[in-house]
């Protein structure tokens, strides 16, 4: 008997993939995200992708269905096999997709439906009286692979149809909470609550899902987990678990309603309306990305409009760090200007210092890995004086 998952890191094939959940983040394929990224994410699939998903699924779920009422043909086999090719095509590059194993898919398909194996197929059918998927003989090589082959399709069916299903709920559910103004974690939950029990959601995800496979926007009992330990940045072990998903959908709404419990959420930008991604009940206004049409994030946008609300400074991301650089900066180039024994650095390198911590703070606003992984580290003190000496050719 094993009590815990031993395996160093979980599958990332959308066929076969669990992730481990450790504190407020979760790792998938090794790379370690926030929770409830996902979801955000998925707010974020850039508007021309999404009717090709939409496309590639339903071609997906009509080929589905030829299979288990038709019987063998190689073309049928070789649709699906383009079909599947294309949706890849299509996702590859967007996330959350991205953060999967793609050339692990292409393994898939080499395995379950290359020339050589689609032959093989063509080859144990046609011994068969009746040459149909769902009449191939328990126990056998070819059962297996068959189910392997029919979970491999489901798969991305589900994805197609969960992710266009997934983001009108969430897209709806996110714009509502963003005009209430809901941001520390009991106004989430409050809202969760009504917003899921509310007879029109209701019955709108009901109507949702009327195909066979996608019944409704619901967990099913596929999902399973055990506990696991893997090592944090530092090298340190920390208890997670690791959760198993059979299906897309399983896997959105568990990031979505996780990030939720921590207070974590996606608000929409008041300026070019996409979503940007919380950690905190800050109250953030406006995106810090550029925005194409003014070329300034959205934030400054904002400022220089009339009758829009302005965002304060101290609602930046990481203005607590950059506060207490700024005091630190102060007090040296105090004791520089009052020629004090104990004054380390010379007013120039005070001032490139303080306009290398508002550099920094305005990267973190615009690009949320830096600010994820770059940010702290450049803010240490000792690493800003070093830098601004280097700039100004010191020693
Ligand atoms: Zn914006």
């Amino acid at each position: 008997m094993r009590a815990i998952e031993t395996k160093p890191i979980g599958d990332a094939n959308f066929y076969k993939f669990s992730i481990d959940f450790v504190d407020d983040k979760f790792i998938i394929g090794g790379q370690s995200l926030p929770l409830g990224i996902i979801t955000h994410d998925i707010l974020n699939i850039p508007v021309d992708k999404q009717p090709a998903i939409g496309d590639v699924g339903n071609e997906l779920i009509t080929l589905y269905s030829r299979l288990n009422s038709e019987n063998y043909s190689d073309e049928l086999f070789i649709s699906i096999r383009e079909t599947i090719e294309k949706t890849i095509k299509v996702i590859k590059k967007i996330k959350p997709f991205s953060y999967f194993n793609i050339n692990g898919e292409y393994d898939y398909i080499n395995f379950l439906l290359s020339d050589a194996k689609i032959k093989e197929w063509n080859h144990s059918f046609s011994s068969m009286p009746i040459p149909n998927i769902n009449f191939v003989p328990e126990g056998t090589d070819m059962y297996d692979q068959a189910i392997i082959l029919t979970e491999f399709i489901k798969s991305y069916m589900y994805l197609c149809t969960d992710t266009v299903n997934f983001y009108n709920i969430a897209k709806t559910y996110f714009v509502n909470l963003t005009e209430n103004g809901f941001r520390d974690k009991v106004l989430l939950a409050g809202y969760t609550k009504e917003f899921f029990s509310h007879e029109g959601i209701l019955q709108w995800l009901e109507e949702m899902n009327v195909t066979d496979f996608t019944h409704n926007f619901t967990l099913e009992p596929g999902v399973w987990m055990a506990p696991v330990i893997i090592k944090n940045k530092d090298g340190l072990a920390m208890l997670g678990r690791r959760i198993h998903f059979d299906r897309m959908l399983n896997f959105y709404v568990t990031d979505m309603f996780e990030g939720l419990a921590v207070g974590h959420y996606s608000w929409q930008c008041g300026i070019c309306n996409k979503f940007f991604f919380m950690e905190t009940a800050r109250k953030q206004l406006y995106c810090s990305a550029v925005n194409p049409e003014y070329g300034v994030p959205c934030a400054y946008v904002a400022k220089n409009k009339l009758n829009m609300p302005k965002q304060k400074k101290s609602d930046g991301r990481g203005y607590v760090t950059w506060k207490h650089r700024k005091d630190s900066i102060r007090r040296e180039k105090y004791l520089t200007n009052n020629n004090k024994p104990n004054a380390k650095y010379d007013v120039e390198t005070c001032l490139k210092a303080s306009e290398l911590i508002n550099r920094y703070f305005e990267q973190a606003q615009i690009d949320f890995d830096y600010a994820e992984n770059g940010y702290e580290q450049d803010m240490a003190l000792d690493h800003i004086f070093a830098e601004a000496k280097r700039l100004l050719g010191k020693k």
